[in-house]
């Protein structure tokens, strides 16, 4: 019986002449390592608004991506609810571009007003310009432009993206081409859902 209270003892008396294992925050900052998963943050030069870190989210309500066709012009709001963050990490590995969103060190986030722990972002979407399905984002397209080089000469929708024409409102060049629904060979020349552009080539 006296063998474990001597085990203790001696655990306190060396716990006592030991250094800290507690940090001195908030008198001090608090250094995380290397590898501390913190609050997660957008890089907007780097993210093309693609909505894959929102599908792989597990917590569902943390990061989400929704699309306005209503706005003008239609946009992807890609939404960052932090509170409801379990700081996983899937967000990050599954980025699209790879550096669109990382895990920060930045770990003091209590607060007491949930509207300034959102933020949020619009992505310009690009609509099918034959039957005004949403393809993706416009910086999606650009991005799959350069990613795929010389490839992406087989792609008019890519092309197009790239050389400036979505300047001109999809909706707009839609109602232009409402009247006759069938495909025509100057589809080609237009920026196309996978639908669209399957219809497209089996017609002509
Ligand atoms: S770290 Fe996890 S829970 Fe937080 S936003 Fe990324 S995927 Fe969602
Ligand atoms: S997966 Fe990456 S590039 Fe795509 S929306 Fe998320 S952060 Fe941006």
């Amino acid at each position: 019986m006296r063998l474990p209270k001597l085990r203790e003892l001696k655990e306190a008396v060396t716990a006592v002449f030991s250094p800290r294992f507690t940090t001195r925050f908030p008198a001090e900052p608090c250094i995380v390592p290397e590898k501390f998963r913190g609050k997660p943050q957008f890089d907007l030069d780097t993210c093309i608004g693609c909505g894959a870190c929102a599908n792989v989210c597990p917590s569902g309500i943390c990061l989400t991506a929704t699309d306005d066709l209503e706005a003008d012009p239609p946009v992807r709001r890609l939404t960052l609810n932090y509170y409801t963050c379990i700081f996983c990490g899937n967000c990050a590995e599954n980025c699209t571009t790879e550096t669109g969103i990382s895990l920060s060190h930045e770990w003091d986030l209590a607060g007491l007003d949930r509207g300034a722990m959102t933020e949020t972002h619009e992505f310009e979407l690009q609509l099918c310009e034959k039957c005004g399905a949403v393809i993706g984002t416009k910086k999606h397209l650009v991005w799959l432009y350069e990613k795929l080089g010389p490839l992406a000469y087989t792609n008019p929708s890519l092309l197009i993206a790239k050389s400036g024409e979505l300047t001109k409102k999809p909706q707009d060049v839609h109602k232009q081409t409402q009247k006759d629904d069938s495909p025509q060979t100057s589809d080609f020349m237009q920026i196309l859902c996978p639908e669209c552009k399957c219809k497209l080539n089996i017609r002509l």
